[in-house]
């Protein structure tokens, strides 16, 4: 193994594999990408030094199968693999192929993935190395009956979750002992389908917690561990982040220190190495933080950190990998200002959050003083409905919270996609809202506030001048020529006028 990398490949796709190849990059490092059919014309295809195709477009065939990504680390002479977030990000068997064949798994070796990947080992770990944890059954459940009676031990509401869940999904609740089947075999065909297995336990439910992670960032040898502060994610859609910010408005110095020892503890126990994230929750009633996982890969929301500490997560994970030691020490992290990002995701708000896929027809992408986008999108671009529904991160930051949140508002209200429907507009209202601009938030967020209310309003009303102007400007010919232009696209619904001013695409609107 070389002390510095000659050539990294990097298992993954979208804006995350952009970003990775970029600090690749910056680093003088070769990249080589590996793409689906598709995403033949891709940008992290077109941004790596080299590609490779992976034949296929099912996730399975194509990002998740190891050995097609093993035989072109081998063929084309990688020292290292950089995995990125989700597909094989957590998996123990990669990292394994890696360490047997000499090629340097940029992430934790894989006993660690083997326990981390594991919520209910974790668990049990981090209770023994005294870090807090929700009360949860002991083992693993067998069945729905099973359930009910742990359930009741327990006390309701409580959560039936996987123990090798992700995303939010194998999540599922009951709140009686009548619902505990429905959601232990709901909870069942989620993981099945989504991870190839299941291993129920129960979790209580803590009534509207908020969501801390710590970053963490360790030595290849485990030895030394530093933490990059935390990040809040608690406004969330079905246990699934939307928007993230760091600090939290919640934490002070105290809480802060206490929770990233914590982590720190959970690390060390788990024998981590490179970066990875502790998550908590907080007690809304105490105030007290229990751990709740560890992911152990670079995570979505690493961008916040990165504003706020100037520390580049991405470079430092290929330094920590290639040379060992970690490059920065606790005393040199230095927390200035605060950071927010949006996932701008291709789902349409005001329809459930129903994905979209389709053209994209126009884009322009936001920017000003500290403004940051991660993307990998381009127009022309097809957003197909075989991956992730991510489009792309607007990140803001300020000196202080409001002014990113205001710079954030700005940013997304000239962040113009057209062609598919986005979150755009639920984020407009998000930045907008009372307690979420005075830092009162909480897991049960987009339930509670009128984000949801206001955006249907706004939605309405969006549809409503749409007509009138509609009806004023046009005469009988010239809406037909447009209905004629409208049919000759492949969906109608992508240039209905109402929809794509919603999206913020004003330009192809036919009015
Ligand atoms: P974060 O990195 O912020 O925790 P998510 O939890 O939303 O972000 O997960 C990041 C990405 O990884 C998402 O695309 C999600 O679907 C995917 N993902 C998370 N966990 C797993 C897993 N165990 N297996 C497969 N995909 C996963
Ligand atoms: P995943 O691996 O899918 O990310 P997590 O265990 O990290 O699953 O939980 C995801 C989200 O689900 C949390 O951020 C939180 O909103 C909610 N959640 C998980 N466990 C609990 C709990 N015990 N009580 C209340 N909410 C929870
Ligand atoms: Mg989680």
């Amino acid at each position: 193994m070389k002390a510095e990398f000659s050539r990294v490949l990097v298992a993954n796709r979208g804006e995350i594999a952009l970003r990775v190849i970029r600090a690749l990059k910056t680093l003088g490092v070769e990249s080589i990408a590996v793409y689906s059919d598709a995403d033949v014309s891709a940008l992290h295809v077109t941004e790596a030094d080299r590609a490779y195709r992976l034949d296929g477009v099912f996730a399975t065939d194509t990002y998740l199968n190891i050995d097609k990504i093993m035989e072109i680390a081998r063929k084309s002479d990688c020292d290292a693999i950089h995995p990125g977030y989700g597909f094989l990000s957590e998996n123990a068997t990669l990292a394994r192929q890696c360490e047997e064949n000499s090629i340097k798994f940029i992430g934790p070796s894989s006993k660690t993935l083997e326990i981390s990947g594991d919520k209910f080992a974790c668990k049990k770990l981090a209770e023994k190395n005294r870090v807090p944890v929700v009360p949860a059954s002991k083992e693993p459940i067998a069945d729905p009956e099973e359930a009910a009676k742990i359930a009741r031990e327990i006390g309701f509401p409580i959560l039936l979750k996987t123990a090798f869940g992700g995303g939010g999904r194998g999540i599922k609740e009951a709140k009686s002992k009548e619902e505990v089947k429905d959601a232990f075999e709901s909870a069942q065909r989620e993981a099945k389908s989504a991870f190839g297995r299941f291993a129920a336990f129960i979790e209580k439910k803590l009534l509207k917690p908020r969501h801390i992670e710590i970053q963490v960032i360790s030595s290849d040898d485990s030895s030394e561990f530093i933490h990059l502060g935390e990040r809040e994610c608690s406004v969330q859609r079905r246990y699934q982040k939307l928007v993230e910010l760091s600090p939290s408005p919640v934490m002070d110095k105290e809480a802060r220190l206490k929770v990233a020892n914590y982590a720190i503890r959970v690390s060390k126990a788990v024998n981590y190495s490179n970066a990875g994230t502790i998550e908590f929750l907080r007690d809304s009633e105490t105030g007290n933080y229990y751990f709740l996982e560890v992911n152990s890969r670079l995570q979505v929301e690493h961008p916040v950190t990165e504003l706020v500490t100037g520390v580049d997560i991405v470079e430092t994970q290929i330094e920590v990998a290639s040379k060992k030691k970690l490059p920065i020490k606790q005393k040199d992290v230095r927390f200035r200002g605060s950071a927010i990002e949006c996932r701008i995701n291709a789902e349409d708000p005001i329809s459930d959050f129903a994905p979209s896929s389709g053209r994209i027809e126009y884009l322009h992408i936001p920017g000003g003083p500290g403004i940051r986008v991660d993307t990998a999108l381009f127009e022309g671009q097809e957003i197909s409905p075989y991956y992730d529904s991510l489009l792309a991160k607007l990140i803001g930051w300020g000196e202080k919270f409001d002014q990113a949140r205001e710079r954030m508002i700005v940013a997304l209200d000239e962040f113009k996609i057209a062609g598919v429907e986005t979150t755009i507009p639920f984020h407009k209202q998000v930045m907008q809202n009372n307690s979420f601009s005075s830092g009162i938030m909480n897991t049960s967020f987009l339930e509670e506030s009128n984000v949801m209310d206001e955006l249907l309003k706004e939605a309405k009303s969006h549809s409503e001048d749409n007509y009138l102007i509609g009806a004023f400007l046009l005469s009988k010919n010239q809406f037909a020529e447009i209905q004629r232009i409208a049919t000759s696209y492949e969906s109608q619904r992508r240039i209905n006028p109402q929809r794509s001013q919603i999206a913020g695409g004003r330009f192809i609107d036919p009015l």
